[in-house]
């Protein structure tokens, strides 16, 4: 896979920065959040940079959000929330597509 320069998570999937792998594929890795929301935070990530959900092809946002739903369902069969930022509005802090699966408490509604 091809780094972006100065993507931190292009940096993670790379593994020029290391980090624990929960789940990792030819196309997918996944790993903590290093500001966990909920007892159970991860971060589900393609290899390839996206920089956000609306640039990625669809077979990849099927395969990641199946992923991330197969990682929720083993971990926390109590349920799960998978969340996807996008732009500024919608929270996005890192620019290259990420799933948020948060889970081990009670998810509140309506969001923040
Ligand atoms: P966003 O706000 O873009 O939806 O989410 C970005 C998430 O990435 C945040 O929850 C933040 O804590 C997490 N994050 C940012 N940089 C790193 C990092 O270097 N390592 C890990 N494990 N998480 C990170
Ligand atoms: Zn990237």
């Amino acid at each position: 896979m091809t780094d972006t320069p100065d993507c931190i998570f292009c940096k993670i999937a790379s593994h020029a920065i290391s980090v624990d792998a929960i789940y990792e594929d030819d196309q997918v890795i996944a790993f903590n959040d290093r500001e966990p929301q909920a007892p159970t935070h991860l971060l589900v990530i393609p290899k390839q940079h996206f920089a956000n959900v609306g640039a990625a092809d669809a077979p990849l946002l099927g395969f990641l959000l199946h992923r991330a739903a197969a990682l929720g369902d083993k971990l926390l069969p109590n349920g799960y929330r998978i969340v996807i930022n996008t732009g500024a509005d919608g929270g996005q802090t890192v620019h290259h597509l990420h799933l948020h699966v948060l889970g081990g408490r009670a998810m509140t509604w309506p969001p923040g």
